[in-house]
C-alpha cells in the first residue's frame, strides 16, 4: 500500500502496451533519478486484453514505486486518466500516453516549470512528421473547429501529455462530467499555465488506440461538452435557408401560372433532399446535446476497479 509521500506522480493510462512497459519504466526512472525526487508511477490498465498485466506485476518486483490500477474493463483513455488521478498521492501529478510518443526526457523540465510556480505546465509537440498524413491534417482541422464553436484557445499540438499541481487535480476530481475532455478543461480552469515544446518520440511499439471513429467522437464531444453555439449555428442556418426558400416563391408561382410544372421536378428533388440533410443534422446537433444529459443524469461512476495496490488520495488532500 502507498504510505510514503510521493513528491510527484506520474500517471500512465495503458491499454495493450505490453511490450512498451519495460522501456517505459527505465527511460522514466532514467530521466527522474538525477532530480532525487520521490516519485510514485501509476500504472493504469484500462481493460487491456494482452500481457499488459503481467508486465507491469514483472516491473514492480524491480521498483517499489510502481503502483498499479487495473480497470475492469476498458472504459477509454480520459477515465484512465481520471482513476489515476484519484489515486494520486503527489504534491503535482504528471499525466502521459504509455507508448514513448510523450519522451520521457521532458519530465525534469516540466517539474521545473512547476517549482517555478505555474499550476498546470501543458506541452506541444514540434515535430510529427513521421504521423500519417490523415492524423495530421485531422488534427489541425480538429483545433480549428473546436477553437471556432467553443471559444476556447486550444493549440494544435497539444497532447495530454502535462503536469498539473495538487489544486488543480483536487477541482478536476470534483468535476463529475462524463468523458471529462482533459484538454478543454484545464485550459477553462483559468490558472497560471505554461507550455513546453517537444519532439514527438515514435511510438515504441504496439498501434494507435485511436481509430479515426473514436477521434470523431472525441471531437463532437470536445465542441458539444464545451459550447452551446452549434445549436445557435443551426437556428440560424435555419433562418438562413427560409430565407433562401422563401426566394424560390415567386419562381414557383410564375411555373405554375406560365410554365409546365414537370420542368420543375428535378429543383423540387434537390431542394427536398437539401433540406431534409440540413434538418436531420440539426436534429443530431440537438440529439449530441441530449445525449450529454442523458450521462449527466445517470451520474454512473467513471471506472471500476478490479485490483489495484494504491489507497486513494486522502480526504484533506481532496479538500484543501
Ligand atoms: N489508452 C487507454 N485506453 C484507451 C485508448 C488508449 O488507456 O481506450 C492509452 C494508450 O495505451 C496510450 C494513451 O492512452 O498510453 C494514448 O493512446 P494512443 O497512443 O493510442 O493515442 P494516440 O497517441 O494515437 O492519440
Ligand atoms: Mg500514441
Amino acid at each position: 500500500m502507498s504510505t510514503q509521500a510521493h513528491q510527484v506522480s506520474i500517471v500512465i493510462p495503458l491499454y495493450n502496451e505490453a511490450l512498451i512497459i519495460r522501456s517505459l519504466v527505465d527511460r522514466i526512472e532514467g530521466a527522474m533519478k538525477p532530480l532525487g525526487i520521490s516519485y510514485e508511477l501509476i500504472l493504469v490498465n484500462d481493460g487491456s486484453t494482452d500481457a499488459t498485466e503481467q508486465a507491469i506485476t514483472e516491473c514492480r518486483a524491480e521498483h517499489p514505486n510502481i503502483f498499479y490500477i487495473n480497470l475492469s474493463r476498458n472504459f477509454g483513455h480520459h477515465n484512465a486518466i481520471r482513476a489515476g488521478l484519484d489515486y494520486a498521492h503527489g504534491e503535482c501529478v504528471i499525466m502521459m500516453d504509455g507508448d514513448l510518443e510523450h519522451p520521457p526526457e521532458l519530465l525534469p523540465a516540466l517539474i521545473r516549470e512547476w517549482q517555478n510556480g505555474f499550476y498546470i505546465v501543458n506541452t506541444k509537440r514540434i515535430d510529427t512528421s513521421h504521423q500519417s498524413y490523415f492524423k495530421k491534417k485531422s488534427s489541425t482541422l480538429f483545433y480549428k473547429i473546436l477553437n471556432a464553436l467553443s471559444g476556447l484557445h486550444i493549440e494544435d499540438g497539444s497532447a495530454d501529455f502535462r503536469l498539473i499541481d495538487r489544486k488543480i487535480v483536487n477541482i478536476i476530481r470534483k468535476l463529475n462530467e462524463p468523458d471529462l475532455f482533459m484538454r478543454g478543461i484545464v485550459h477553462w480552469l483559468g490558472f497560471k499555465e505554461t507550455s513546453l515544446e517537444y519532439v514527438r518520440g515514435e511510438r515504441y511499439a504496439g498501434s494507435t488506440k485511436y481509430t479515426k471513429k473514436k477521434m470523431l467522437r472525441l471531437a463532437i464531444y470536445g465542441i458539444t461538452a464545451f459550447s452551446t453555439k452549434p445549436l445557435y449555428l443551426s437556428v440560424y442556418m435555419g433562418l438562413f435557408f427560409i430565407f433562401l426558400s422563401s426566394l424560390l416563391v415567386p419562381y414557383v408561382l410564375w411555373s405554375y401560372f406560365f410554365g409546365s410544372v414537370e420542368k420543375g421536378w428535378s429543383s423540387m428533388m434537390l431542394v427536398i433532399g437539401f433540406f431534409g440533410g440540413l434538418q436531420l443534422m440539426n436534429i443530431g446537433i440537438i440529439g449530441v446535446y441530449l445525449g450529454n444529459v442523458f450521462k449527466q443524469s445517470k451520474q454512473r461512476p467513471h471506472y471500476f476497479i478490479e485490483s489495484s495496490n494504491i489507497q486513494s488520495a486522502n480526504d484533506d488532500l481532496i479538500n484543501n
